[in-house]
């Protein structure tokens, strides 16, 4: 039995805020929060709270330009379009070093708490996978992703696995790691052909050394359950088993299920839970040095809660309750959200109903197809 899951929370995390109208809501982590703690899950876990990443932790990934650009956006208000900061997505605002920060900081202490034996770790606000080096993108400021990988090579040369099934391509880490065999990425996400970031197909697997070490599976819209399992049963599985990580790498947004405003995938937390079940198994039996989850997107802020704390069940190994409790519905009904499922877990019969499943089917065949001719050859598959 390995340690304590560790689970970095603390209000100060809700300061990462651009607009009041912005879709990422910092309500996604407090009901998420609170929906735990009703539920006597944090109970069961190791709860640390975060510290500021140190400018030379962000140095592990970004470039000390762009953090200037970041800083002076924070101190003066000012845009640079030409580092993402000011645009519709990332506007600036006066905490958006110091909480960026913070988020880095988060999901550090998590890498560090496994390193240091804690082996397993949920950390609800890391996930910030679209920026990049020299950019913010896509509501992501840092990096905290590229930047907790980068800080673990630093002090052990081991292979990383990162799985990333928010609805969105992981572009950001993906381009971090594109040339390396160190760490594997492995996306399923919307295509981006229809969605932002607009990456993130079959072919691009990798550079360099990292050839055969970017794998993605682009989905059509409307594509849920059934074609997330089965990506995960023919995809992940044999390279998770043939590449053998020392340590599992997480991003777990959920804004591809069926009820999310932003995206069109219609997974169900049927799905969900059957993809978190088995990354506990194979990580605990393939990975020594453990499993980073992080949070990621997700625009329904009350889903998103009974989202990430059937996760953290799984991730536990106990149980919820059938009924979301009342007293979540109160208090989520006192922030302005009336809108409150009555289960913990969906009717995966309801979401079918409405998807052109053949269609969306023959798709991923083609896909799956052109990933066992791209990718697998590199791995012994
Ligand atoms: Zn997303």
């Amino acid at each position: 039995m390995r340690g304590n899951l560790v689970y970095p929370y603390s209000n100060a995390l809700l300061e990462y805020e651009f607009r009041k109208d912005h879709p990422l809501k910092p309500d996604r982590l407090k009901l998420t929060y609170l929906l735990s703690k009703q539920l006597g899950l944090l109970d069961k876990v190791k709860e640390i709270e975060p510290t500021h990443a140190s400018r030379e932790d962000l140095e592990l990934f970004h470039s000390p330009d762009y953090i200037d650009a970041v800083e002076d956006s924070g101190t003066t208000n000012n845009i640079h379009p030409q580092y993402g900061l000011g645009t519709p997505d990332n506007p600036v605002f006066p905490l958006i070093h110091d909480t960026g920060a913070r988020y880095v900081g988060a999901t550090l202490d998590a890498m560090r708490a496994i390193m240091g034996g804690a082996s397993n770790a949920f950390c609800i606000s890391g996930g910030l996978h679209h920026a990049h080096k020299n950019a913010a993108s896509g509501f992501c400021i840092y990096n905290d992703v590229a930047i907790a990988i980068n800080m673990l090579h630093k002090k052990k040369k081991c292979k990383v696995l990162y799985f990333d099934f928010d609805a969105h391509h992981g572009d950001g880490v993906q381009n971090a790691f594109y040339s390396s065999k160190e760490v594997m990425t492995i996306s399923v996400h919307q295509t981006g052909k229809t969605l932002f970031p607009g990456s993130g197909f079959v072919y691009e697997t990798g550079g360099v050394e990292g050839v055969g070490y970017s794998v993605n599976v682009p989905l059509m819209p409307g594509a849920g359950t059934p074609e997330l399992i089965r990506v995960f049963d023919e995809v992940v599985v044999p390279l998770f088993e043939s590449f053998k990580p020392d340590l599992l790498v997480t991003q777990q947004g959920v804004d591809g299920h069926y009820m999310d405003p932003l995206a069109h995938l219609t997974y169900t937390s049927h799905g969900y839970e059957t993809v978190i079940r088995k990354l506990r198994d194979m990580s605990s039996d393939i990975c020594d040095i453990g499993w980073l989850a992080l949070g990621g997107g997700g625009y329904h802020p009350v889903n998103v809660a009974r989202l990430w704390t059937l996760f953290l069940a799984v991730m536990l190994d106990e149980d919820v309750p059938r009924k979301v409790p009342d007293e979540f519905k109160e208090a989520a009904s006192q922030m302005g959200y009336p809108d409150i499922p009555e289960f913990m877990r969906d009717d995966d019969e309801v979401v079918q109903l409405y998807v052109p499943r053949e269609q969306v089917s023959m798709d991923l065949d083609r896909a799956l197809r052109r990933v066992n001719e791209l990718v697998f050859p590199y791995h012994g598959l």
